[in-house]
């Protein structure tokens, strides 16, 4: 699989995993390589373009707001605090999402984005130290160049993803089913839904299901490994990272991950948690 990556992923001052783990994924994936995975550079296109979908899905105040740094309340609206390479970071996040989904439409295959930092954003501000919201704008990708695609969206952050909820809301033929293990963002609908730690599996398995109800062509699949702090263990994180992509890869859909939410804690650290990340990387190379 290709996993796109951008090294702007981390172009700003502000020291948070979400902005950091890219660099130390996309480092971990040079020096220990994965069998049949191979980082991709964002072409200079593709930045330019998710500029311009970034422009359409977000409102037009909030987007000068995270470029200029002004008003401040709005620019740093995410939680993380501006500086002037935010833009920059939160522009390339949100490529590498739609050069994944891009390829993945082109190609037919599986493919990934060393992307965190999406599902939480609103169309008119930022949330959850998510900037702008690369998944709805990948969804958005497609709604304008391949209206006969149908989008599927499985989001097993542990956090709810109400960003994506709002902005795909008026769009056609995208699905999201929602599992968490955490009632962060959470929002009414059917297909959201609060897994207990206990029965993690099943719901995730009824979840991919309900997902393929809606007969997606693609499926944009945001693996967060942060049910890890609500008490989910790294072996059923990696037995749920096998589970999604097998599932999807039985039925020929392609499949596009992001790595989402993990953070560092006393009980993780950065080693601990580009392992949990490149497990998801491995288990969509060798469905
Ligand atoms: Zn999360």
């Amino acid at each position: 699989v290709k996993v796109f990556y951008d090294p702007n992923m981390a172009a700003t001052g502000t020291t948070f995993d979400t902005t950091r783990k890219a660099e130390q994924i996309a480092k971990s994936l040079a020096d220990q390589p994965i069998d049949d995975v191979d980082v991709a550079v964002i072409h200079p296109s593709i930045l330019a373009l998710t500029e311009n979908l970034i422009a359409q899905v977000h409102d037009l105040a909030y987007v000068r707001a995270v470029v200029t740094g002004r008003p401040d309340w709005l620019a740093a609206s995410s939680g993380l605090a501006w500086d002037d390479g935010i833009y920059r970071m939160a522009v390339a996040h949100c490529a590498a999402v739609v050069a994944a989904v891009a390829d993945a439409v082109e190609s037919g295959l599986t493919g990934g984005a060393l992307s965190s930092g999406l599902h939480h954003a609103r169309s008119d501000h930022g949330k959850g130290y998510c900037t702008f919201s690369g998944l709805a704008i990948a969804a958005w990708w497609v709604r304008l160049n391949h209206p006969d695609i149908r989008v599927g969206i499985l989001d097993v952050d542990a956090h709810f993803g109400g960003g994506t909820r709002q902005i795909i809301e008026h769009m056609v033929d995208v699905h999201q089913v929602d599992v968490s293990t955490n009632r962060y963002d959470r929002y009414e609908h059917r297909d959201a839904l609060l897994a207990p730690v206990s029965g993690y599996l099943p719901v995730v398995d009824a979840a991919i299901t309900t997902v393929l109800s809606h007969h997606p062509d693609i499926v944009i699949c945001n693996m967060g490994v942060d049910p890890f702090d609500d008490g989910v263990t790294p072996e059923v994180l990696a037995e749920r990272d096998r589970l999604v992509a097998h599932r999807f890869d039985t039925v020929e859909v392609p499949a596009v991950f992001t790595l989402a939410g993990g953070y560092c804690s006393d009980r993780l650290d950065m080693d601990g948690l580009v392992g949990l990340h490149r497990a998801t990387i491995a288990a969509f190379a060798n469905p």
